[in-house]
């Protein structure tokens, strides 16, 4: 089997190695065994379940929750084969001459990759005639939507434990995630009836960040300038809570002379598109943006990214740091905290009309709040709310390279 994995991935993917978990979660794939894997963004998730679909008979049904990210995989895998039919989405924008394409390459055993909305996947026509066919696995990326404890609960994904077990008996299930965090992963496991699965989890440290959370001043603005010329030619993120600050904060860098540009969602579609290329083909340094920027961006060498306003969970925190230094070299993540913010930030709770759903959100601001207020290792902190444990210190980040002194001196 080990032979046939490598060839495969050398044949499909042009990869020789696999990158860090991978081997094994396949392995788990192919032997029929449910499976759970949880590995940061950029970590290879993908994968893991198109190579054990294109190795198996039958189709693999991949559950994701953006159309976009289902067309891209998609022609991905066409651009690796010369039959179009190896992989397909099924929603709602097919016309009924498109399904029965879809439909017959299934039944012919040529689609190995069925891609599916949730919503798509409560269609009685469409259970019905997977019934029929053989399906060698069902893969749930982005799992946390299934957990209400998650960023993006979607409630379709409830169902899914149902609509599985309505496609056949002794289907295997694979959960995949980038959300690191105990809680949802347990919410995962339950939801989808696997509490036997496979778990892999890999690492969530990213050794070549440097964390470190400054006082944020009535200059901040200055501050932030000083550092980006500090940082001359280098790319950048600066991330801000409201559109009004980016807008403004973008104007006051490209007044003195930073050739930065704004993006939100309040830009119209082709603007956006366009800052967001600006950026990744290096023709600006630093993209000052809200959190609506830097879902699939993947520029390797972006080397700081600042917060001017505490982001409201440390899963959005990680996340969003997490754009930097990609490429493995050393890259910083700055913090600007004003202590005051703590309480603007809570106001906007209060607006949550579910009260359950306003409480999640007040308990996950409160691991951030901790962290910016934090006197120990940054890393480990991080790491921790992760379930990740670390003994040492990380010797890369603001406490540990300025360790703060106790009242007795020592
Ligand atoms: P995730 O879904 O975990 O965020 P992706 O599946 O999008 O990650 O993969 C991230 C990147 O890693 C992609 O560009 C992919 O081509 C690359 N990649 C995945 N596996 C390998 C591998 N074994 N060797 C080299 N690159 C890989
Ligand atoms: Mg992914």
């Amino acid at each position: 089997m080990k032979d046939a994995i490598y060839s495969d991935l050398k044949k499909f993917f042009g990869f020789t190695e696999f990158k860090g978990l991978q081997e094994k979660v396949i392995e788990s794939i192919l032997s029929k065994q449910n499976t759970f894997v949880i590995m940061p963004t950029g970590g290879g998730k993908s994968l893991c379940y198109q190579l054990p679909a294109l190795m198996q008979e039958g189709t693999a049904i991949v559950v994701s929750p953006l159309i976009a990210l289902m067309k891209n995989q998609v022609d991905a895998i066409r651009g690796i084969s010369n039959e179009n039919g190896i992989a397909h989405v099924l929603n709602s924008s097919l016309n009924k001459t498109e399904v029965k394409q879809v439909k017959e390459d299934i039944t012919n055993g040529i689609t190995k990759l069925l891609y599916v909305a949730p919503e798509s996947l409560t269609k009685d026509d469409y259970i019905n005639f997977l019934n029929t066919v053989k399906v060698s696995f069902v893969a749930i990326d982005e799992a946390h939507c299934i957990s209400e404890w998650g960023h993006d609960f979607r409630p379709e994904y409830r169902n899914l434990k149902n609509i599985i077990a309505r496609l056949g008996d002794n289907i295997p299930v694979i959960g995949l995630t980038a959300t690191a965090t105990p809680k949802v992963q347990e919410d995962i496991l339950k939801n989808l009836g696997m509490t036997d699965a496979n778990t892999f989890k890999a690492s969530f440290n990213r050794p070549n960040l440097y964390y470190e959370v400054r006082p944020k001043t009535s200059n901040i603005e200055g501050d932030i300038i000083r550092f980006i010329k500090q940082n001359q030619g280098k790319s950048g993120i600066i991330y801000c809570l409201s559109r009004k600050k980016v807008e403004e904060l973008s104007q006051i860098l490209q007044v003195n002379g930073i050739n930065a540009i704004p993006y939100h969602a309040g830009l119209e579609p082709k603007k956006r598109a366009h800052h967001q290329d600006m950026f990744l083909m290096e023709e600006v340094d630093v993209v000052v943006a809200t959190i609506a920027f830097g879902m699939g961006i993947d520029k390797p060498d972006v080397r700081f990214v600042i917060h001017h306003d505490i982001p409201k969970s440390l899963e959005s925190y990680y996340q969003e740091t997490g754009r930097a230094g990609r490429d493995g070299l050393a890259a910083e993540a700055i913090m600007y905290f004003d202590p005051a913010d703590i309480g603007r930030v809570r106001r906007f709770f209060e607006d949550i009309e579910d009260e359950q759903r306003r409480r999640v959100e007040e308990q996950r601001f409160n691991a951030m709040a901790s962290f910016a207020e934090a006197q120990t290792c940054r890393r480990q902190i991080l790491l921790n709310y992760f379930s990740e444990y670390k003994r040492e210190t990380c010797g890369n980040c603001d406490i540990c390279l300025n360790p703060p002194t106790s009242f007795d001196g020592t």
